[in-house]
């Protein structure tokens, strides 16, 4: 049988529910050969995967989901094939995850000063393994306490950009998340191009060293699927494919909802060559 990939996936080092054993275990489970372990600027999730990997015979690829922001939007970067040794890399990581630790504490003291609360910094932070804390953790806390209906009416009211309790995390550039992750021998795929919309500037990233679009993502379509993947082509990019899962974290996808033919995973392997 053909083997196949899901090359999007989270573990509780950002903000899934599942350890990594538990991602690996669910993709011998569907059949899934490869993996890659693609935390928000986190890689702390990609060892322990590549361990329980080595037992199940389940193949993982290092990879990130790094956010950055242009123009007022967040646009994510997959990377993938990184070394995740490279000192210079897990030091900038260090500084991004410092910066969400700060962040988080900003959102908390406006909540607060909104009469919402009392929340703690360390019952969120316990939502977490490692320190890529982010709003959907906040949101959690929201849901528990009734402070809101769910994690969307969390968003809506306020930590979506612009809402009362929102703080913006430290500015990276797209253009410097794909020099990052290249500096590491990484590959550097625009995440979800369908939901981030920033087509405009694909031409752009393309000529900064982007090396993929995320065309086959879940919940999107076919049509939208072919476009991007068209899209792709036109530029020279791969177009790469992920379920997005967040374990119990994010109901409308699952590991192996959407998969790619192993094929793109030795694309993905001969662009981190060329790089390195
Ligand atoms: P952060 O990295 O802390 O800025 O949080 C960003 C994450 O929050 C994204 O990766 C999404 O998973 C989630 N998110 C962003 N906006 C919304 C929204 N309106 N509703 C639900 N989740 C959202
Ligand atoms: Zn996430
Ligand atoms: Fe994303
Ligand atoms: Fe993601």
């Amino acid at each position: 049988m053909a083997k196949i990939a899901d090359l999007h996936i989270h573990t509780h080092f950002s903000d899934s529910t599942s350890t990594p054993r538990e991602v690996i275990e669910k993709a011998h489970a569907h059949g899934i050969q490869c993996v890659a372990i693609t935390d928000h600027d986190i890689v702390d999730g990609v060892e322990p995967a590549i361990h329980a990997g080595q037992e199940l015979d389940v193949e993982v690829i290092p990879g990130i989901e790094l956010s950055t922001q242009i123009n007022n939007k967040d646009v994510h970067i997959l990377g993938y094939f990184l070394d995740i040794s490279n000192q210079h890399f897990l030091r900038k990581l260090q500084t991004i995850q410092a910066s969400r630790v700060e962040r988080m504490r900003d959102m908390i003291d406006k909540l607060a000063e909104l009469g919402v609360g009392p929340i703690t910094f360390e019952e969120v932070a316990e939502l977490t393994e490692g320190d890529a804390i982010g709003r959907p953790h906040l949101a959690t806390i929201l849901v528990k306490y009734g402070h809101v209906r769910n994690i969307r009416q969390a968003f809506d009211r306020y930590l979506a950009d612009g809402q009362p309790a929102f703080v913006p995390k430290a500015k990276l550039s797209p253009f410097e998340g794909i020099e990052l992750i290249r500096s590491c021998g990484g590959v550097p795929v625009l995440a979800h191009p369908m939901f981030t919309l920033v087509d405009e500037l694909i031409p752009q990233f393309a000529e900064a060293g982007l090396e993929g679009l995320e065309a086959h993502y879940p919940n999107c379509g076919t049509k939208t699927i072919a476009y991007y993947a068209k899209l792709a082509a036109k530029y020279n990019l791969i177009a790469t494919g992920g379920s997005d899962d967040h374990g119990e974290a994010k109901k409308n996808t699952y590991l192996g909802k959407m998969t790619v033919p192993y094929e793109v995973v030795e694309q993905l392997k001969e662009r981190s060559d060329a790089i390195r």
